[in-house]
């Protein structure tokens, strides 16, 4: 996993005063570090104190090298690297070409999803003796099996499965990368919210605040976000073509958005909502509608109305809604949450 851990640089002095408070008490939310606080301490998403980057004559793809210090060169980052995305997102070069490529078509997963709503699981050594880690993930993957239809197994013999290992940051793959797929938690990141969050990740969710429409509900304060084009890229926006949030209503509350002020320079918000007295992002659990769309995404209804996963629907519920329509777009099953809603058959997932 080498190619997944990228561009570790020293701390700088900035990172280090705004996150010198201790973790400290595990209820208390006030000093939890953000998933943004924690991979930037990591290393992983660029140094605050590059700034601007020199004129390139390329235009790269999927971001540039970096030198040791953690600055961008004009040199492009291969395009059989994996790298994050928007912060805490690993994306395979498969996965980048969906994203990015030519035609692509995505929904509020667009890579595959877990046949069925089950995840089988392992978690590796390296967190299996930390009894706060070992807690969080439980509890992560509980705030979403008691409100979707999605489970968790142990794994045995599947080819496809989550690891949840201790490595530098917290992220995770988006949807089924196919083999083992990492979830790293490192030690910041063993709380119930941020754990449900990475597993959202690992589910098939992008970031609430990357939907198409968010500008609608939220402005990007530029000016407060952290100089470099590095920085500037977290905050990007996926047109309709990439994200489909199946008709949910923008969810201030999800635990799927980042925080107030994530990538912040100066402390001052970065994501302002433009509803009054909400909060953004949610280190407590999931929300009503990350679990309402969850269900949606996965085409089934939550625990206790209907015990109606994809791949357990009866028969008789297995139809098309539209044949001649799922036969023709047959081709976007593994990436688009509502061929995978409406053409279940077509799609192999009844
Ligand atoms: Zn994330």
């Amino acid at each position: 996993m080498d190619a997944a851990v990228l561009f570790v640089w020293g701390m700088t002095a900035l990172l280090s005063m705004s996150l010198a408070t201790p973790i400290g008490k595990r209820n208390d939310t006030s000093v939890r570090p953000s998933i943004v606080e924690i991979n930037l301490q990591a290393g992983l998403l660029g140094n605050p104190n590059c700034g601007e980057m020199p004129a390139c004559d390329k235009v790269c793809r999927f971001g540039y090298e970096k030198s040791q210090d953690g600055c961008p060169i004009c040199s492009c980052i291969p395009d059989d690297k994996n790298i994050l995305i928007e912060g805490d997102m690993m994306s395979t070069p498969a996965v980048r070409a969906r994203l990015f490529g030519p035609g692509s078509r995505g929904s509020t997963a667009f890579g595959n999803l877990w046949p069925g709503g089950v995840v089988p699981y392992v978690i590796d050594s390296s967190l299996a003796s930390e009894g706060l880690a070992t807690q969080a993930i439980t509890a992560g993957m509980n705030e979403w099996t008691s409100q979707t239809c999605v489970s968790f197994v142990p794994k045995t013999v599947q080819t496809n499965y989550v690891k949840f290992y201790k490595g530098e940051g917290c992220w995770s793959y988006i949807g089924v990368v196919g083999g083992e797929q990492l979830v790293s938690l490192d030690t910041g990141c063993w709380y119930t919210g941020t754990v449900a969050h990475e597993i959202g990740h690992a589910l098939g969710y992008f970031h609430e605040h990357s939907r198409p429409d968010r500008d609608d509900y939220v402005t990007i304060q530029w000016d407060n976000v952290l100089s470099g084009t590095e920085f500037r890229r977290q905050f990007d926006k996926y047109d309709e073509s990439y994200i489909d949030s199946l008709g949910t209503t923008y969810d201030y509350g999800s635990v799927m958005h980042y925080p107030r002020d994530a990538f912040s320079s100066n402390g001052q918000p970065t994501i302002v909502p433009s509803q009054n007295g909400v909060t953004l992002g949610n280190t407590e659990g999931i929300s009503e509608m990350d679990a309402r769309q969850m269900n949606l995404l996965y085409g089934c209804s939550p625990p206790g109305e209907s015990t109606t996963p994809a791949a357990t629907t009866s028969a008789s519920s297995c139809m098309d809604k539209n044949e001649r329509r799922c036969d023709r777009w047959k081709s976007f099953c593994p990436f688009s949450g509502k061929m995978q809603k409406h053409c279940r058959q077509t799609c192999g997932l009844c």
